[in-house]
């Protein structure tokens, strides 16, 4: 693919060639993270609005000329072929009670692994065919390793997955059924992030850690992309030409990498001239894990790590690896960081359920919880355009459910029982 030019740094600037570095820049530790740099005049000529907009193919691939991978032999990989495009739906009730006019609530988990780390994932699997690594390794909460451990077993590919072993049932059921190596780690995530890291360099194996591999953003971005897309199909202009940026995105924030690849996916489009204006970003963190939001307050990008404790377990991120372009996203698109409580999650869960009919794990109703205290603090007027995203499918962890829906009344098998029950 020549649309791939090479890395530059989001700390120093420093340019790299696409085969002169893996992951970070080694100026600063692990911490440099890297842009990849696309050829915009390249995409321009290969590819169009209107010309991805008539793509019968619903899944991330259908902007594979944005992508910085060689996709030939993809038709193969059918376990890969349901990433992305999700649904994206008009959220008329909960708009109202909210009084806005155009919420709209994109559902990630409706991904294959149901998460929207399948993004980051596939791509990653497609990064590691062409540079052709034998194993690829992952630290993650539950649903980054979820997602690799799935699109590992879509590619016949291997993967090992440190996970911190308090994650949730479901996630490392995922992990084992996949057929990855799992390894749980007594600790936490930034422990098995570090000895991810390590265990990779010392055994040669692709790492997917989140942030620190420049492909994940690649493959997130591909979530504003569809926001864009999807508006202009609800717009019923035909053909396409244009797509539209919504006024504002809310994204819940744990590492960072999700709310860098989604700007990244809109100063794409901004460069391209595919969309006119750069929607706001809302970083949306638990007020147990907001290293990130900490440091858009204090209006710096010196990141100071917390002990993270939260309900959210995909965003339970003491030191956040992708920080700086985390805080930058919001800062640059004059957005805001939000930060809830874990009570006010759980609401959002039953809101977005009974409201909009989507089940969402702790992590991805955060999104949801920080629209509803925007609205109250007044940041948002009523005619804006709003997306709210939501990451993680409610399946992921039923013991949260459970805690937010309730528990249902047991009663004996006779009518006089129902009666007793609904009085
Ligand atoms: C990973 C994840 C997030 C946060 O993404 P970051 O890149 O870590 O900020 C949010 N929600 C869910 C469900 C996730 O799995
Ligand atoms: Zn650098």
């Amino acid at each position: 693919m020549t649309n791939f030019l090479g890395y530059k740094c989001s700390l120093c600037g420093a340019e790299y060639a696409p085969d002169q570095i893996q992951y970070v820049c080694p100026h600063h530790g692990d911490m440099g993270n890297l842009d990849v740099v696309l050829d915009y005049a390249a995409i321009k000529k290969a590819a169009s609005p209107e010309l991805i907009s008539s793509s019968r193919d619903n899944s991330i691939w259908r902007y594979a000329p944005l992508l910085p991978l060689n996709l030939q032999g993809l038709k193969d990989l059918e376990g890969l072929m349901r990433v992305g495009w999700t649904p994206m739906y008009h959220a008329d009730r909960l708009a109202s009670s909210l009084g806005l006019k155009n919420l709209f609530v994109k559902d990630d988990g409706r991904n294959p692994t149901a998460s929207f780390k399948d993004r980051a994932s596939a791509v990653v699997v497609m990064r590691a065919k062409e540079i052709n690594a034998p194993l690829i390794a992952a630290a993650s909460t539950g649903n980054a390793g979820a997602a690799l451990a799935g699109m590992a077993a879509a590619t016949a590919s291997k993967a090992i997955i440190f996970a911190p072993k308090t994650a949730p049932q479901a996630k490392v059921a995922q992990l084992l059924m996949f057929g990855a190596r799992v390894l749980l780690v007594n600790g936490n995530y930034d422990q098995a992030f570090d000895l991810c890291v390590t265990a990779s360099n010392e055994f040669g194996w692709y790492c997917r850690n989140t942030g620190y591999n420049p492909f994940t953003v690649e493959g997130k971005k591909t979530a504003a992309y569809e926001i864009c897309e999807q508006l202009a199909f609800t717009n019923y202009q035909l053909p396409i030409t244009k797509w539209i940026a919504p006024d504002r995105v809310f994204v819940s924030v744990g590492d960072g990498n999700i709310i860098s690849g989604i700007w990244k996916g809109f100063k794409d489009l901004l460069a391209l001239g595919w969309i006119d204006k750069m929607p706001k970003l809302m970083g949306v963190q638990s007020e147990g894990s907001a290293a990130c939001a900490n440091a858009w307050r204090d209006n710096t990008e010196t990141i100071t790590p917390v002990a993270a404790n939260t309900i959210a377990d995909s965003i339970s991120v003491d030191m956040p690896r992708d920080g700086v372009r985390a805080v930058r996203a919001v800062r640059e698109t004059n957005g805001v960081y939000v930060v809830v409580s874990d009570d006010e999650i759980l609401a959002a869960m039953r809101d977005l359920a009974r409201g909009v009919a989507v089940f969402a794990e702790p992590a991805g109703a955060t999104a949801y919880a920080g629209l509803v205290k925007a609205v109250k603090e007044k940041m948002i007027d009523e005619n804006e355009t709003v997306v709210v995203m939501n990451t993680g499918n409610g399946l992921k962890d039923v013991k949260s459910a459970l805690q937010a829906a309730g528990e249902a009344v047991v009663i004996e098998p006779n009518l006089q029982a129902v009666k007793h029950a609904l009085a």
